[in-house]
C-alpha cells in the first residue's frame, strides 16, 4: 500500500503517474508548471511495481483535463492520470495519444510556411513501436516528438 499513500498525498490536485524515466523534467518544461502559483512535487527514478523505474509529478490545485492528458500522451505515453479531491483519488484514466495536435508546437522546420503566416501549427499523430512522430500538416515533414519537447 505505500503507493497508495504516495498518490493520496496531497488534497486536490492532478498525480502523474508512470512516467517514464527521463520524461518528468521535459514535461514539466512543456507545460510550464515550474512557473505557475501551483505546488509541485517531481519524482524521479523512483521504483515501480513492476521492477523498472518511472517519473511522477504531483501538482496541487490543478486538475488536468483530457485535452491536457493528451498532450501529455507524447511525452509519457504509458502514464496515468489520478484526479485527487480530499485526499482520495477520484478519477483515474491513461492518458490517449491524440491523431491530431493544433497549436500546441512550433515546427521544428524552419523553412516552413506555417512559421510565417497566421495559421495554426498543425500535425498528425503517428505512433511507430515507441516512437511518435508528429508530421506538418503545412511541409509534409516529420519529427520525433522528444524534438518538440527540446525546442518548446
Ligand atoms: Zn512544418
Amino acid at each position: 500500500m505505500k503507493k497508495q499513500l504516495t498518490v493520496e498525498a496531497i488534497e486536490h490536485g492532478t498525480v502523474i503517474d508512470h512516467i517514464s524515466p527521463g520524461q518528468g523534467i521535459k514535461i514539466l518544461k512543456f507545460f510550464e508548471l515550474s512557473e505557475g502559483l501551483q505546488r509541485i512535487s517531481i519524482g524521479l527514478n523512483l521504483p515501480s511495481h513492476d521492477g523498472s523505474c518511472k517519473d511522477l509529478i504531483k501538482i496541487e490545485n490543478t486538475v488536468f483535463d483530457q485535452n491536457q492528458a493528451n498532450q501529455l500522451a507524447l511525452f509519457a505515453p504509458k502514464a496515468t492520470i489520478n484526479v485527487i479531491e480530499n485526499f482520495e483519488v477520484v478519477k483515474k484514466f491513461k492518458v490517449a495519444i491524440p491523431e491530431r495536435i493544433t497549436g500546441v508546437f512550433t515546427c521544428p522546420n524552419s523553412n516552413c510556411i506555417s512559421l510565417n503566416e497566421p495559421v495554426d501549427s498543425r500535425f498528425d499523430i503517428k505512433q511507430a513501436k515507441s516512437d511518435i512522430k508528429l508530421k506538418c500538416h503545412y511541409c509534409e515533414k516529420s519529427f520525433l516528438s522528444g524534438l518538440f519537447s527540446e525546442l518548446h
